[in-house]
């Protein structure tokens, strides 16, 4: 694919520096990209440098945290001055809160027998790259692996790290009102991430959507990576039903794992794509 309007690097928890990653997608015949880092927009100056180089559009991006139902939500946003007081602020708050659950995580870990983990887990973070970010799950998972503790980051994930395991620790996320307003005070367009991947009954899901229009919300991120074709198809009804802008990214993490830059399922074709709108539009102009 030519756009990819979803991935990270070593700014959050992907395992490519801002630069090797740009040229990556360049590689894969990207040529509209949006690094969409959890929670910051510290890889996007170097992304940008590189992209510039290589005769790319790259897109400000970012994909923040936040709750809706009892569950925490991804929201994307894209377009907007890196330095714009509503989401400096907010991502500040988020930098705060993420330090916190890493220094929880090593605390729990320590209790289960194995010391040392923010460290450790910072260290292979540093590793892979300058980040003043606090370490996330993949770095702890590694971390685990390389104590001898499991045999690989998936048992990682599997006993400690996973969804309901001991490292699995609730951050106090903003609302989706609160993230979405966020965005658009910081005149970003406004994408929610990956609909189908949360647990939700078909309703639920509606509701989300229809509450992250609500809050003036732009898109639904139709595709993801290689999501099960019959998850395009009902984000596809559900876009059509709404009238809704549509994003589509790999949300690539790393080399080898299940997803490649560039790489995602095709798109319906009568659906509008958000990225059309972001050379001439401005964001406050829609819904
Ligand atoms: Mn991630
Ligand atoms: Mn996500
Ligand atoms: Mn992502």
């Amino acid at each position: 694919m030519n756009v990819d309007l979803h991935c990270h690097s070593t700014a959050s928890d992907g395992s490519l520096a801002p630069a090797v990653l740009v040229a990556r997608a360049f590689e894969n015949g990207v040529r509209v990209l949006s690094l969409t880092d959890h929670d910051t927009t510290e890889g996007l100056a170097e992304a940008r440098t590189a992209a510039l180089g290589l005769g790319m559009q790259l897109v400000n991006g970012v994909e923040l945290s936040c709750t809706w139902g009892g569950a925490t939500i991804h929201i994307l946003g894209y377009g907007f001055e890196v330095d714009a007081p509503a989401l400096v602020e907010a991502i500040g708050r988020l930098h705060e809160g993420r330090w916190l659950r890493a220094e929880e995580i090593s605390r729990k870990l320590a209790m289960k027998g194995m010391p040392g983990a923010l460290e450790g887990a910072r260290a292979i973070q540093m590793e892979l790259g300058d980040s003043g970010n606090a370490p996330a799950r993949p770095h702890f998972a590694e971390f685990l692996v390389r104590g001898g503790f499991v045999k690989d980051r998936a048992e990682a994930f599997r006993k400690w790290l996973g969804a309901g395991k001991l490292g699995d620790v609730k951050q106090h996320w903003p609302t989706l009102e609160d993230t979405v307003a966020t965005l658009r005070d910081s005149k970003a367009w406004v994408s929610l991430a990956h609909p189908s991947h949360y647990d939700f009954t078909r309703s639920k899901r509606r509701k989300l959507v229809a509450d992250f229009i609500q809050a003036g919300g732009h898109a639904i991120e139709v595709v993801n990576g290689l999501q099960p074709a019959d998850q395009v198809g009902s984000l596809a009804i559900l876009a059509r039903e709404f009238g809704l802008l549509v994003s589509a990214g790999s949300d690539f993490h790393a080399p080898g794992a299940w997803s490649e830059i560039g790489v995602y399922r095709p798109l319906p074709e009568d659906l509008p794509p958000l990225w059309c709108r972001f050379k001439n539009d401005q964001p406050t102009a829609v819904v």
